[in-house]
């Protein structure tokens, strides 16, 4: 055995144990003492036992700990313990996914994790998903599939033609689309600020009632799980308007599609079945470790032909898709190791479970400030809350000051012109406890 493994897995293991007692965010100590590990790269190298030692004694200290307790920023994981283990034994295997030659395992484990995420988010058996870094490329990949989709409907090949001369396709978003949608909507060349932006309600949704008309090739782009109010777009409705004109509807699901893997909370996404692809994020709600995310699609064959890269002698052709031909890679890692292990690990009940125990944090929350008596933005219908803490110059203060005092970590953001608070909780980590000293701080320096 090669005692730098274990090494790494030992301090490790003493990381992860000191997370509960240290400062959620790095301090400037910390930050500053980075300097020793950067700097031009030296002719002579390092031993191998010095370089994992000053990683973890120097690097360790910098890190967010958002692999802990309490860790409310953004929309993060915690890493499941099961899941990071996993990661690290693949990750010695260093498979490489793109062809089941290369990795039966990797790529037998990945179709498996995929299928049990489809059928935990209740999409339907001819649905299928593939693996890629996160939720942007997802979104991206989907609307790859889209573009093909519509424009092949009017005669147009966009893999094979591109799309100089291709005819417009429409894109459709609510008000409230989530900024990475709109970079892949760029990315896929279908111009950023070319979308059509269709009002939202009070908690963000999109108005099914204020859609545009559909007019040629068009995609609308929904939302399950709105990154500051948790909540969801109609999309049945929209569905229903939406395929009647022959336009293909996706679904952004980063952590929101999750929901639907819980009886108490699968109402909110009731229908986005009816959707043609979905985008979700492993690193966000399943707490798999960085990075991964997954697209699904209903026909995925125009998501193939959008890949498509032509023959080559070397590549093998004819039989079963091989998964680099559904993703924007090639050569990829094993990521469906890290959500087949922690899926294997949690069952159906322990994902229900991890949905329903951040949604009753993030309630504990909602109470337990307004009691205080601050303001809730947001109907807390999911795990995300909204709180002001009065007005902007004092929100803005309050959050700065929890992020420098260390017990826990939120990020601001702006609700429909207030400043406010965001407390996003989506970790397996987090306990009552976590909530109520993260609570505590909260009042403390409110207090002063
Ligand atoms: C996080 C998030 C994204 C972006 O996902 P990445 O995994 O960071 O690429 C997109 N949409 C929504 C709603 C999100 O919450």
């Amino acid at each position: 055995m090669s005692s730098i493994l274990l090494e790494a897995a030992e301090r490790a293991n003493r990381y992860v144990e000191a997370l509960p007692t240290r400062n959620v965010a790095p301090t400037p100590e910390a930050l500053a003492a980075l300097d020793r590990l950067t700097g031009a790269l030296g002719s002579e190298g390092v031993p191998e036992d010095r370089v994992i030692a000053e990683l973890d004694e120097v690097g360790g200290p910098a890190t967010v700990a958002n692999a802990g307790g309490r860790y409310f920023g953004f929309v993060i994981g915690g890493g499941l313990p099961v899941s990071v283990a996993a990661n690290w034994l693949a990750g010695a295997w260093n498979q490489n996914t793109a062809m089941e030659v290369m990795s039966p395992v990797g790529v037998r484990l990945e179709r498996t994790a995929l299928e049990w995420i489809r059928d935990l988010v209740g999409l339907g058996p001819e649905v299928r998903g593939a693996f890629v870094t996160g939720d942007t490329v997802a979104n991206f990949s989907a609307l790859l599939a889209a573009r093909q989709s519509v424009l092949e409907r009017v005669g147009h090949d966009v893999a094979r033609q591109g799309m100089a001369g291709a005819p417009p396709v429409s894109v459709v978003v609510g008000e409230e689309v989530h900024v990475s949608m709109l970079r892949a909507i760029a990315l896929a060349g279908l111009g950023r600020d070319r979308v059509v932006r269709v009002p939202v309600d009070d908690q963000g949704r999109m108005r099914a009632d204020r859609l545009p008309e559909f007019q040629g090739p068009t995609i609308v782009c929904t939302q399950a799980g709105n990154v500051n109010s948790g909540a969801f777009d109609p999309v049945p409705e929209i569905s229903r308007a939406a395929h009647a004109a022959g336009a293909w509807v996706h679904v952004d699901g980063a952590f929101g599609l999750w929901a639907r893997a819980s009886p108490r909370y699968r109402g909110l996404a009731e229908g986005v079945e009816s959707a043609d692809s979905w985008a979700l994020d492993g690193h966000k709600w399943l707490n798999v470790p960085y990075d991964s995310g997954a697209v699904f699609l209903r026909d995925w064959t125009a998501l193939r032909a959008s890949l498509a890269s032509g023959p080559a002698a070397y590549l093998p052709s004819g039989g079963s898709v091989e998964p680099f031909e559904l993703v924007p890679e090639m050569s990829r890692r094993a990521r469906g190791i890290d959500a087949w292990a922690a899926l294997r690990h949690l069952g159906r009940s322990g994902v229900a479970d991890l949905v329903d125990r951040c949604c009753a944090h993030a309630l504990r929350f909602a109470r337990r400030l307004e009691d205080a008596g601050f303001r809730i933005l947001n109907d807390v219908v999911l795990n995300q809350v909204l709180v002001s803490f009065g007005d902007e110059a004092t929100t803005r203060r309050i959050i700065a000051e929890l992020q420098r005092d260390g017990t826990c970590w939120c990020g601001g953001t702006v609700w429909h012109g207030t400043a406010a608070m965001r407390i996003s909780v989506s970790s397996w980590a987090t306990t009552t406890d976590d909530v109520d000293r993260s609570v505590a701080a909260m009042i403390r320096l409110a207090g002063r």
